[in-house]
């Protein structure tokens, strides 16, 4: 691999190196990708065969993978999905539309490098989370505790929702703070944690145990 990567950080083509123009997750922009491995898993067993493709940006020289599967056999692989570096992961099905809109227009923000902007949409998520659960209070520090009170958080997530609260006050009021693309992320991050657990994670629990319960007294 490194044999045809000069000095300069270049890349010197080989004619049988294949060449794609992608979105480079780290240049976020569309740059040119080399084919570095293709590995296709054709099973006579599996209906969707798929395929994955190791690639490496030229200019930042980060390695992205993407998978295809090919549904048809007339109409060939589909169009790629990033699995590596991860996409952003996308909100629980059971999130409510008010919630989600906020989420993704976080998400949007911290695309288009509007950091200070993430935070601000990831406070507005936590507003939304709290009007969804019907937790009221004078101000959003009040529904936040309303949140905990009803026993839609515990102590550790009413936390990471209070910080989020407080970072999305000074984004929008406190002309000094500055937001880099690291803090966006990290608040992204920690509001996708909440609404996995609010949305995603408790409701699942419920299940597993209904589910264990139900097969225990079953085998009895
Ligand atoms: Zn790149």
């Amino acid at each position: 691999m490194g044999d045809n990567v000069n000095t300069n950080g270049d890349v010197r083509m080989k004619a049988s190196q294949s060449i794609s123009m992608l979105d480079c997750p780290n240049c976020d922009k569309v740059t040119e990708m080399i084919v570095l491995s293709r590995y296709e898993c054709l099973s006579k067993d599996d209906p969707f065969p798929c395929r994955y493709t190791l690639m490496r940006c030229t200019k930042c020289m980060h390695p992205v993978l993407m998978l295809q599967e090919r549904f048809d056999e007339y109409v060939g692989w589909d169009e790629p999905y990033r699995l590596y570096p991860p996409l952003p992961k996308p909100t629980h099905w059971a999130t409510p539309g008010t919630v989600c809109n906020a989420y993704s227009e976080a998400t949007a923000c911290l695309k288009g490098k509007a950091y200070t902007a993430t935070a601000i949409m990831c406070r507005k998520t936590i507003e939304c989370v709290c009007k969804e659960n019907g937790a009221s209070g004078k101000d959003l520090k009040q529904r936040i505790q309303a949140l905990k009170d009803k026993g839609v958080i515990e102590q550790n997530l009413f936390e990471w929702a209070d910080a989020l609260r407080m970072l999305g006050n000074d984004a929008a009021h406190e002309p000094e703070t500055s937001f880099n693309k690291q803090d966006a992320l990290d608040m992204l991050e920690f509001t996708d944690a909440l609404l996995g657990y609010i949305y995603t994670f408790k409701e699942r629990f419920n299940q597993f145990m209904t589910r264990r319960s139900k097969s225990k007294a079953n085998s009895k």
